[in-house]
């Protein structure tokens, strides 16, 4: 009764579209518009090709809208021991990392803020509101994919010693370890203990600067890796031991590497490796996300070991998780294909 009550009658993805607005090169380059919004749930590609969604969002609508329908629901579910994963997909320059919020971390919550902030910020409100009877404590870690190699975006961040952490050297091997219920675990990574929303900010922004400086070293772009954040969400009842209810979940949220790599047949080198890398996971991602959507396939052989994303993700992804996917495009004419592609996508997952 309980994985079919986090199951829409669509399905265990909830899929939402996010058009942002024309940019204003777009704009100086007398850019058209081949997207129309067609409130609550279709969005129409030139002409006639019309896709309907969970949600779709027009240039108008705001993170908090965003966040308000898609993400929130999602950490109502990490309090009742729900795991959570929220992705979002596209081309580069669709908008992933704005709508995913890595970038913005200056100061309290405004309009500017993406969706990880925002799920940072609401579980330590929601946290505060059940001190009285709880006992919630809050880990993070921040990983990206590049090429299947694991890279720990906090492998050089410094734990304060007040939080009783081991000094973490980042010498430790990263892997990737399943136990005996199934659950699988980045091994080897730094995992920061947050008190606060600015503790956990922090942690994003040191996160995110690494991603940056590293692509940048080794000459790519933050556009070809994946960046996985995670919140680890403990609450235990207070009271009596043995007779307390404790409740763990974890939630993943997602920047994927832009999609329009994973049809780049004319790269050579590092670069195709690259392309075959996306390629691979985002096309098993998809095969999880359908295998997992569909009711009639229910039982069939979900395949998680066909890529680390795939494997990091299990967890997130399975009967006791709750999943939505933004799909990020991009209104303008030029990106036509790449918003064909990302729409049919998207369209699969749901
Ligand atoms: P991606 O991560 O998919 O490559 P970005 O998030 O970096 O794309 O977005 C590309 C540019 O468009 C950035 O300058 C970003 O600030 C801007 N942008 C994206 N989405 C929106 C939006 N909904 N509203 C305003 N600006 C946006
Ligand atoms: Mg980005």
């Amino acid at each position: 009764a309980r994985s079919n009550e986090i199951l829409s009658e669509k399905g265990s993805v909830r899929v939402a579209i996010r058009v942002r607005p024309l940019s204003s090169l777009e704009r100086s380059n007398c850019g058209k518009t081949c997207v129309t919004v067609q409130p609550p749930d279709t969005v129409v590609l030139g002409k006639d090709k019309s896709f309907t969604f969970d949600f779709v969002f027009g240039p108008e609508k705001s993170q908090s809208d965003i966040y308000e329908q898609v993400v929130s629901p999602l950490v109502d579910g990490i309090f009742k021991g729900y795991h959570a994963c929220l992705f979002a997909y596209g081309q580069t320059g669709a908008g992933k990392t704005y709508t995913m919020g890595t970038t913005w971390c200056k100061g309290s919550i405004n309009t500017s803020h993406g969706m990880i902030p925002r799920v940072i910020n609401d579980i330590f409100v929601r946290a505060k509101a059940e001190m009285d009877s709880y006992d919630i404590s809050i880990r993070v870690s921040f990983i990206e994919i590049y090429n299947e190699d694991i890279h720990d975006l906090l492998k050089f961040y410094n734990p304060s010693s007040e939080n009783g952490n081991v000094l973490f050297d980042g010498s430790q091997k990263i892997g990737i370890r399943e136990d005996e219920f199934g659950n699988v675990y980045v091994t080897g990574i730094h995992e920061e203990p947050v008190q606060s929303y600015e503790e956990a900010m922090s942690c994003i922004e040191t996160g995110s600067l690494h991603r940056a400086t590293a692509a940048h070293d080794m000459n790519q772009q933050s556009s070809r890796s994946h960046a996985i954040f995670t919140i680890i969400f403990t609450k235990t009842e207070k009271g009596q031991e043995g007779l307390k209810e404790k409740v763990t979940s974890q939630f993943q949220l997602v920047d994927l590497a832009g999609s329009e790599r994973a049809k780049r047949t004319n790269a050579s080198g590092a670069r195709l490796k690259e392309g075959i890398s996306i390629n691979v996971s985002l096309l098993a991602l998809m095969e999880v996300i359908s295998v997992l959507g569909d009711q009639q396939k229910k039982g069939s052989h979900v395949p998680y070991r066909r890529s680390k994303l795939t494997r990091i993700l299990t967890n997130s992804l399975g009967g006791n998780s709750r999943t939505a996917m933004i799909a990020c495009i991009s209104p303008s004419d030029d990106s036509f294909q790449e918003t064909l592609n990302t729409l049919k996508y998207a369209h699969r997952a749901r």
